[in-house]
């Protein structure tokens, strides 16, 4: 399973920025608030929507998605830095989240 399966609507928004050469800022930011979605918030961040939404990785959930949703922040610096973050993320919550549910 792969980002955009486990989070659609981030997929979308990183596409704007891809598109552009990570520069449609403007763009990005109008669908974040538009879909309801911001790095800043526990359970509207990445992480979170790979959860359904949700902050239940946070206290007594998992250190390492703990890790990811701190991660991405600085991640979005540059598209070399995000996809390097979401290799780490992707791989962690395939192996350790996705497995369980089979
Ligand atoms: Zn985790």
């Amino acid at each position: 399973m792969k980002f955009q399966e486990f989070a659609p609507t981030w997929y979308e928004a990183i596409q704007i920025l891809k598109r552009s050469g990570w520069t449609n800022w403007n763009e990005y930011f109008e669908f974040c608030d538009k879909h309801n979605i911001n790095l800043g918030y526990n359970n509207k961040c990445i992480v979170g929507e790979a959860w359904g939404f949700s902050d239940k990785y946070m206290d007594g959930g998992c250190s390492e998605c703990q890790r990811s949703a701190v991660g991405f922040n600085l991640a979005m610096k540059s598209l070399s830095f995000f996809n390097q973050s979401m290799k780490l993320f992707e791989d962690h919550f395939c192996e350790k989240h996705l497995e369980k549910k089979k």
